[in-house]
């Protein structure tokens, strides 16, 4: 039997993912994470950026829109304003989305919100990039 780990996914709408798996991986701040059952307690923030999850051997992809990453001796917690399983994103939610933070982006208007607009291109990024990995 593989050693594992409770992960829970969770945002203001509720809880995403929960599951015992084998590994959790992920980007933050500080670079690519890797978490095994028997990790440190740990707290980081992360990136918009994918979850990789493996249980029984596969691997499940979920994208978050940053958050933080928190290890206990029992559980990893994943906080995150937004989060989808690869199965639930909405591709073409996510391509209009993304176009529509290009326009802006590229528009001239300086009442643009330069940063928000990064930060929408980034969540649409990576839930098509997600999307594709299911
Ligand atoms: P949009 O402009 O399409 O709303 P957004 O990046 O501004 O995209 P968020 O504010 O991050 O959206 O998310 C709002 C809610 O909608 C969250 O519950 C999030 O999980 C969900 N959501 C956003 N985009 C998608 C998508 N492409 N597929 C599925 N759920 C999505």
């Amino acid at each position: 039997m593989m050693k594992t780990i409770k992960v829970s996914v969770v945002t203001p709408d509720g809880p995403v993912y929960e599951a015992d798996v084998e590994m959790v991986s992920t980007k933050a701040k500080s670079g690519e994470l890797g978490i095994l059952p028997g990790h440190i307690p740990l707290v980081a923030p992360l990136e918009i950026s994918a979850v990789r999850l493996k249980k029984e051997g596969k691997t499940q992809y979920i994208a978050v829109s940053g958050g933080f990453l928190e290890v206990r001796p029992d559980k990893v917690t994943i906080l995150a304003q937004a989060a989808e399983r690869a199965e639930d994103i909405d591709v073409a939610r996510a391509k209009a989305a993304k176009e529509r933070a290009e326009r802006r982006l590229q528009s001239k208007q300086d009442d643009i919100d330069f940063k928000r607009a990064e930060m929408a291109l980034k969540r649409a990024l990576n839930r098509l990039n997600v999307a594709e990995m299911k």
